[in-house]
């Protein structure tokens, strides 16, 4: 497995951050009415996962110090009050140029293997890589509920605590059951209206499993925290406590400013 694995992607390096795709990194809407010092402290932060992660392309991508950059400036965004030692422990980012498809064996009930080819755009490994489509990369950012970057980290940030379920480690103030109940029961509603085919404004993916609700709705939380909080504001508000950040005033005060 590794020497093929080998023979597909480009040798991991080390890139440093680009200063003209950072400014048009933050001119994204998913970063209007971030506050001078907090982009300040996510440029740190980014600089610090570009020094301690290598980026990889795959099937023949080239990755820049550009598309590094971009990529580092949305996974900062989650950590940005939570601190960088969240995003230890594993080092490499390998990068698509489009979706990929690998080849799995599942294994069924009465023990058949399967080889499934599923298209993905992005995946995080336990204490492994985290893989991403360059083509969905540049679709995130636009404050339309899309971001494969944060959803890729938030599945990091679950797996700290060992099974990716949707239950990162909570701090102080938050409690298991509480975030348990909170989640379970969106969870259940969710899942009712996406099979009840009704439209929602949160990507139904989330109805997958609690580990993609809690990836999506981290991405939506970012890119459009107006319509979660509608649609969850339980949700919303835990959120808030666990990133320690609250995006729908930042963007509250975006609208304030355009108007003005
Ligand atoms: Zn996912």
């Amino acid at each position: 497995m590794a020497g093929f694995l080998k023979s597909l992607f480009s040798a991991g390096q080390s890139l440093q951050l680009d200063p003209g795709a950072w400014a048009e990194a933050l001119a994204l809407p998913v970063f209007d009415g971030l506050a001078a010092d907090d982009a300040a402290r996510l440029r740190e932060l980014a600089g610090r996962l570009l020094a301690d992660k290598t980026f990889s392309g795959a099937a023949g991508h080239a990755v820049d110090a550009a598309m590094a950059t971009r990529i580092a400036a949305f996974a900062a965004l989650p950590v940005l009050n939570l601190g960088y030692d969240w995003y230890k422990g594993w080092s490499e980012v390998i990068v698509y140029p489009a979706e990929f498809v690998p080849e799995r064996e599942i294994v069924d009930d009465y023990g058949i293997v399967h080889r499934v080819r599923q298209p993905l755009s992005g995946e995080a490994w336990e204490g492994g890589p985290l893989v991403l489509s360059w083509d969905d990369v540049l679709y995130s950012g636009g404050g339309q509920g899309y971001n494969v970057v944060i959803h890729e980290f938030a599945h990091k940030l679950d797996m700290k605590n060992g099974a990716v379920d949707g239950l990162p480690p909570l701090h102080s103030g938050l409690a298991v059951a509480d975030w348990a109940a909170a989640f379970g029961q969106a969870y259940a509603d969710f899942c009712r209206r996406v099979d009840a085919g009704e439209e929602t404004a949160i990507d139904p993916y989330a109805s997958e499993s609690p580990a993609e609700f809690f990836a999506v709705l981290s991405e939506c939380f970012f890119e459009m925290p107006d319509v979660l909080a509608d649609d969850y504001p339980a949700l919303y508000e835990r959120l808030r406590r666990f990133y320690k950040q609250d995006p729908l005033s930042r963007l509250e005060s975006s609208y304030d400013t355009a108007t003005t």
